[in-house]
């Protein structure tokens, strides 16, 4: 079959058709040109490489019921809310949350996700079992659980996680976190934290042990993007989770100063993990807000950026035997980087042979 009318991906957008066989893109050229001399079934659309959720807390999806109005603190930080949920329920109540979340994403054509798992090696093994055989990729950053760190705890933890991903830089000492960084990148594994979410913390204080990725930066100031996009560390923001707790980052600002922009849910119990409402909703934030943000940036954040992140760039470029099936969606061509990020949704994407994904 034949998708012919736009192309998203690392080249930026262009017009083009793209011609599947089972998912996997053999023939990629000028709108008009394909050599299936009208045979092949045609849709107009859009063609992209899938979209990655880069910042997620799956875990607590098993507590769905509506936020109380109260600050980061009482919710979602430590010994919050959040926390008595997760010690409440059972191993199975979380794995068959965290498996219903996946399988969300999983139908709405995401690729990748970027978990932050708490709950130590338990947690992190929860989350593997609740992902076997889904057709999605799972990358699960743990968070030891005792202080100081017990040496025997990391080394499990860092056998079945792909990396650490901690609170904040202002809830571990300096010595915690460079530990934490310093086993991780031995092992060729992550270390990622929260930074900038509730208050100004300054970029000395997150960027040192060097993280691989900074998750919110909402309260960070121009001076502080151009000191984090300077060292290319990529930087998930979440909108509608800073949204919920009244908080609005301005990501035009983050463009100018030439952040590596990646998008996430955050955490599953406040919202759906959906990069489809994400990105329309931190579009239209910024028009609301008067510092809207350019539709570019934002495609390139949930569809493309991740990949390069995630060393695969082989999936963020749509050509014949590119690596893994991107998705196509019956939108709109006109200004296709403005369709993925405030149109997209699971109903519109296209059959290609590959509606199990990869
Ligand atoms: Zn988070």
């Amino acid at each position: 079959m034949i998708v012919e009318g736009a192309v998203v991906d690392v080249d930026g957008a262009r017009r083009a058709y793209v011609r599947f066989r089972k998912g996997q893109v053999v023939e990629v050229g000028s709108p008009g040109t394909d050599s299936s001399r009208g045979k092949e079934h045609r849709v107009h659309g859009i063609v992209t490489p899938r979209p990655v959720n880069s910042h997620t807390h799956l875990g607590d999806a098993a507590a769905a019921r509506e936020p109380p109005h109260a600050g980061v603190a009482e919710i979602v930080g430590p010994g919050g809310l959040k926390f008595r949920l997760l010690a409440e329920r059972s191993a199975v109540e979380k794995e068959h949350a965290m498996r219903s979340a996946l399988e969300r994403m999983v139908r709405e054509g995401v690729g990748a996700v970027v978990d932050f798992r708490e709950e130590g090696v338990p947690g992190v093994a929860q989350l593997r079992r609740a992902s076997a055989g889904l057709p999605i990729e799972v990358r699960a950053l743990g968070r030891p659980t005792a202080r100081p760190i017990v040496p025997g705890e990391l080394s499990r933890l860092l056998r079945i996680a792909d990396g650490i991903g901690v609170s904040s830089a202002r809830e571990e000492t300096f010595e915690t976190r460079n530990r934490l960084a310093d086993r991780a990148h031995r092992m060729g594994k992550w270390f990622a934290l929260h930074a900038s979410e509730e208050v100004r913390e300054k970029p000395d204080e997150y960027m040192r042990p060097r993280p691989d990725l900074l998750v919110h930066l909402t309260k960070a100031s121009p001076d502080d993007l151009e000191t984090v996009a300077k060292t290319h560390v990529p930087v998930a923001v979440c909108l509608r989770s800073n949204a919920l707790f009244g908080r609005s980052p301005d990501l035009a600002a983050f463009a100018r100063a030439g952040v590596r922009l990646l998008i996430g849910s955050d955490n599953a119990m406040l919202n759906a993990p959906s990069i489809f409402r994400e990105t329309e909703f931190a579009y239209l934030a910024g028009r609301w807000l008067g510092h809207p943000v350019d539709a570019q940036y934002l495609a390139r954040a949930a569809y493309v950026e991740p990949w390069l992140w995630l060393d695969q760039p082989g999936r963020a470029r749509i050509a014949p035997g590119m690596t893994g099936t991107p998705l196509a969606f019956r939108l709109p061509t006109e200004d296709p980087a403005y369709q993925l990020v405030t149109r997209a949704t699971a109903q519109l994407i296209v059959p290609t042979g590959a509606e199990r994904g990869e």
